[in-house]
């Protein structure tokens, strides 16, 4: 009997529930040749030891050494692909200066498929060797350089959902850099729609295209009605922003007389497969619109800092029960990695708890049950994002794919503070949150294969 792709014998950390963490001690993981994990055993169960004498000579077992651990791989449901050729820079300046000054002259750069082919290569890269693996982009305009994402996705082993994004009113956006007119925004995206789906053919992991109005602010309401239709028509994931900001949020209600979920919803872009950015200022209704629709929010905590005018209320949302997961948003947020956003999660809804004013009295300072624990941001980063998404990720758990990340506490250049032997694994699993590094994910696995080796 060697029926089995792979088998992995280790100690796992992966979300229980929203609010509770799961640890496998030393299980074995079989991985079955579709990439998914077919078993799961546990060190007392009678075929622990069966499964061991047969595969642990062989080179598909892979056991961990001492100190590593398997973690879910990380989904990233915001990343403007191309903006990585900027992470770091401008965030001093406000949201429209930033677009106009540094952002869109940028993105007009890849009308050329050779500089997008090397921001492209290099992003897909770096978020993988992050632990990212499941990635909701923006691309840009351009249709060419929108399918090269996909491609580069497909070939690097990720799992990449892919928008050409459309900008279609001449009034929101500049003229070097906008969709040709509304129709020619709608053939492309057509054609980059059937472009992706064949390239999934061939693509163990899977790469999805995605309609992608950029806002509501760059759209004009032939375009957005025209992409609710195509959204329906080849039944793809939607993305865009939703009430990010002040600005964003009463942009909308000055066109139409009504928050940004309901003007999306007419459009017919809030459906189950939705991820809508930010999301700071939904108000109860538009939070029971998403609950409705199956519509998700991609929370982009150190973004929000910046740009959003606020902390969104996560914990209120979550209760109302909407998908939540985690984005970077690179680069309105500088980092690739979703541990520093786990953090920022954490931080803010700590900040939002409590208030930032020291001159009022506390009682009056905070917003009282918004604080999220480290536990419950891992759980956006991972099983939160899989929900989001409607796929098996973000869980180590039978019957959904291997994608995994190893981590190494004890790299000699970089160990982490664990001096005794016998330490809590909870307390070991907090330590990874905060204190992990790059150089600590030693492996990446997407879909039973690896894609990343340090
Ligand atoms: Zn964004």
């Amino acid at each position: 009997m060697n029926k089995y792709m792979q088998l992995f014998q280790g100690t796992a950390f992966t979300s229980k529930t929203p609010t509770e963490i799961q640890i496998l001690k030393d299980y074995l993981f079989c991985i079955n040749t579709d990439g998914m994990i077919e078993k799961i055993v546990a060190p007392e169960d009678s075929e622990y030891q069966t499964l061991l004498d047969i595969y642990q000579d062989k080179d598909n077992f892979h056991q961990l050494a001492e100190g590593q651990y398997f973690l879910p791989g990380f989904v990233d449901l915001h990343v403007h692909a191309p903006q990585w050729a900027q992470s770091g820079t401008a965030l001093d300046i406000p949201l429209h200066d930033w677009l106009h000054t540094y952002t869109f002259p940028l993105e007009s750069k890849f009308s050329n498929l050779d500089f997008a082919k090397r921001v492209y290569d290099d992003v897909v890269s770096t978020l993988l060797a992050n632990g990212t693996t499941t990635a909701l982009y923006f691309a840009t305009v351009h249709k060419e350089a929108s399918i090269l994402l996909a491609e580069i996705c497909a070939s690097k082993g990720q799992r990449g959902l892919v928008g050409k994004v459309v900008m279609d009113d001449p009034e929101g956006n500049p003229e070097y850099y906008r969709d040709a007119d509304t129709h020619t925004a709608l053939v492309d995206t057509e054609e980059f729609i059937i472009a992706v789906k064949e390239l999934a053919k061939s693509t163990k992991q899977g790469v999805y295209p995605v309609v992608t109005p950029r806002f509501i602010p760059s759209c004009t309401d032939d375009g957005l009605a025209g992409l609710g239709k195509l959204a329906a028509k080849y039944d793809t994931y939607v993305q865009s922003h939703c009430s990010e900001s002040d600005w964003a949020h009463s942009y909308v209600q000055d066109r139409y007389d009504k928050n940004d979920a309901f003007a999306l919803n007419d459009f017919g872009l809030l459906r189950d497969k939705s991820v809508m950015a930010h999301c700071n200022f939904l108000d109860d209704q538009d939070v029971d619109l998403f609950a409705e629709t199956g519509t998700a929010i991609a929370h982009c905590p150190i973004s929000n800092a910046y740009f959003a005018n606020s902390v969104i209320p996560v914990a209120h949302f979550h209760s109302k029960g909407v998908d939540i997961g985690l984005g970077s948003d690179i680069s309105g947020g500088f980092s690739p990695s979703l541990f520093d956003n786990i953090r920022q999660a954490v931080i803010s809804s700590r900040m939002l708890e409590d208030g930032v004013n020291p001159s009022l009295p506390a009682q009056d300072r905070g917003v009282p049950n918004s604080r999220l624990t480290v536990d419950e941001a891992f759980y956006l980063a991972t099983a939160g994002g899989g929900e989001s998404l409607s796929l098996p990720i973000g869980r180590i758990q039978e019957n959904y794919v291997w994608d995994v990340q190893i981590i190494d506490t004890q790299l000699s250049s970089a160990k982490l503070p664990i001096f005794d032997e016998k330490e809590d694994l909870h307390d070991i699993f907090q330590k990874i949150m905060y204190l992990v590094r790059p150089e600590h994910i030693r492996e990446v696995w997407v879909q039973g294969e690896k894609v990343h080796t340090r």
